[in-house]
Order: C-alpha cells, then structure tokens, then sequence
C-alpha cells in the first residue's frame, strides 16, 4: 500500500486540519537497565532456571502498521494506527 509523504489531516494540538509529514514508526531500542530488565536478570540469576514459559513461535502474515504523523504548523506528533495489512507499506513522493 502505498501512502503520500504529506496528508492534510487533523491535528489534536491545533484542533485544527493541517499538513502533516508522515513517516512510519518503528520500535525503539530496548532498554538494558530499566526496572523490568534488571528484575528479570534478578530472578534469572542462580538455580531455578526460567521463570517464564517461553514463548511459543507466532504464525501471522499481517502487521499492524503505525504512521507518525507531524504537523507542519505546532511541529508536534501523533500517530495513527493502520489496522493489520499484509502488504509491506511504502511511502510515496508527492512533487
Ligand atoms: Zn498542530
């Protein structure tokens, strides 16, 4: 599916419809020293083995698909939430 790189779409912080720069948003880098890691390294530590049962491999054929959106006038961002799609996203050049 192919999106334009500028959408003219409402803005929550101007409450107003503005254009808006979009760019598809990834996750970011996990964190090796906040609270739940190092809990875990904690509780991993020693005899016992896991704590928790490992995950099971996931079978899904579609992601679900996050545009970051910037406003052009505030310069603030929020994101809209595509529902699942199987078909890789692309952004598309507008001259
Ligand atoms: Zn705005």
């Amino acid at each position: 599916m192919k999106v334009p790189e500028k959408i003219r779409t409402h803005c929550p912080f101007c409450n107003a419809h503005t254009e808006h720069i979009v760019s598809i948003n990834k996750k970011g880098n996990t964190r090796h020293n906040s609270k739940g890691t190092r809990k875990f390294r904690e509780i991993k530590k020693g005899y016992g083995g896991m704590p928790r049962t490992p995950k099971k491999p996931v079978y899904k054929t579609a992601k679900r698909v996050v545009l970051l959106l910037k406003c052009e006038v505030c310069g603030k961002r929020h994101q809209k939430v595509y529902e699942r799609m199987k078909k890789t996203l692309e952004l598309k050049k507008v001259e």
